[in-house]
C-alpha cells in the first residue's frame, strides 16, 4: 500500500479528521445569520467524512457541495447523507481544493474546517474568495496560537509543521488585506480536540497497528499522531483551533 492509502486508511476509521464539534459549527453558523435564508449554495472544502457537512445540511436551507481530494472519504459522506436523507442536497466532488472548477460567485457560504492549512491560509482564503458571491460568507476553522508568547520547544515544533501558525489577530489581519470583513473569531474548547478526535485517535490506534505491522509509513503515522498528541497534552494553553467567521467585502 501507499503511503497516502495508509494514511486514507486510517482517518476513515474515525469519525472526524480534525477537532471540532457540532455544536461549535452551529455556533461559527449562527454568527453569519444565514440560518433564515432559502436555496442557499454552500460549498464545504476538504470534508473529510463530513461531520460538519451533516450538520451543515441540518441547520441550513440549500444545497451543499462538499469537496475532498480523497473520493473513499466522501463515498463514506455520500453514505452518511443517504441514511440522513440528505442525499438530493449534498453532492459530493472529488478536486483539489487549490484548483477548484466552480465559477465565480457561486457560493453563498464557503466552509472549511481543519483543512485550509493543506494549502496555507493565506493562500485559501484569496484563491476561495472569487467563488464566493459579493457580501457571502467564508467560515474556516485554523490552527492558532492563543497566547502572544510560547515556550521555545512549542514554537520550534509548530515552525516545522506549519509555518503560517499565527495569533487569531494576525489571521484575522491576513482576512481583511484579502478583502474580507472579519465578522467574529472564537477558540474552540478543548473537548473538540480530547473527546472528538484524539480519543477516537487512542481507540483506533491498536487496531490500525495490528493490521499493517510492517508498514513503515503506518508506524510514522502513528508516531507522529502520538508526538502530536503529546505536545498538545502539555501545551494546549498555548494553541489550539479557532474559527474564523468572515465575510465578503
Ligand atoms: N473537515 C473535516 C476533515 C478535515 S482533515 C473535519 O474537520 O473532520 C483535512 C481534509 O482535507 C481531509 O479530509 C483530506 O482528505 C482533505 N484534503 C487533503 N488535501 C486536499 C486537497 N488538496 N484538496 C481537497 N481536500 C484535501
Amino acid at each position: 500500500m501507499s503511503d497516502l492509502e495508509l494514511m486514507v486508511d486510517f482517518y476513515l476509521h474515525i469519525p472526524r479528521q480534525g477537532p471540532g464539534s457540532a455544536k461549535e459549527t452551529i455556533k461559527a453558523l449562527d454568527y453569519t445569520g444565514l440560518g433564515s435564508l432559502r436555496n442557499l449554495k454552500i460549498a464545504d472544502i476538504g470534508c473529510g467524512t463530513g461531520a460538519q457537512t451533516l450538520t451543515l445540511a441540518q441547520n441550513l436551507d440549500g444545497d451543499i457541495t462538499a469537496v475532498d481530494l480523497f473520493p473513499e472519504f466522501l463515498n463514506v459522506l455520500n453514505e452518511n447523507a443517504q441514511k440522513a436523507g440528505f442525499q438530493n442536497r449534498i453532492t459530493t466532488d472529488v478536486q483539489s481544493m487549490d484548483n477548484l472548477p466552480h465559477e465565480n460567485d457561486s457560493f453563498d457560504l464557503i466552509w472549511s474546517e481543519g483543512a485550509v492549512y493543506i494549502m496555507g491560509f493565506e493562500e485559501g482564503v484569496k484563491c476561495w474568495r472569487p467563488l464566493i458571491r459579493k457580501g457571502g460568507f467564508l467560515v474556516v476553522s485554523e490552527i492558532s496560537w492563543f497566547t502572544e508568547s510560547r515556550p521555545a520547544e512549542l514554537e520550534r515544533f509548530w515552525e516545522g509543521a506549519y509555518a503560517e501558525m499565527d495569533t487569531i489577530e494576525n489571521k484575522e489581519k491576513v482576512l481583511q488585506k484579502h478583502g474580507y470583513e472579519s465578522v467574529s473569531s472564537f477558540k474552540l474548547p478543548e473537548y473538540c480536540w480530547t473527546d472528538n478526535y484524539y480519543n477516537s485517535i487512542r481507540h483506533y490506534l491498536p487496531s490500525y497497528i495490528g493490521k499493517y505491522p510492517h508498514e513503515k509509513a503506518a508506524k510514522d503515522l502513528v508516531e507522529e499522531l502520538e508526538t502530536e498528541m503529546a505536545i498538545y497534552e502539555q501545551y494546549k494553553k498555548y494553541y489550539g483551533y479557532a474559527f474564523y467567521i468572515a465575510r465578503k467585502s
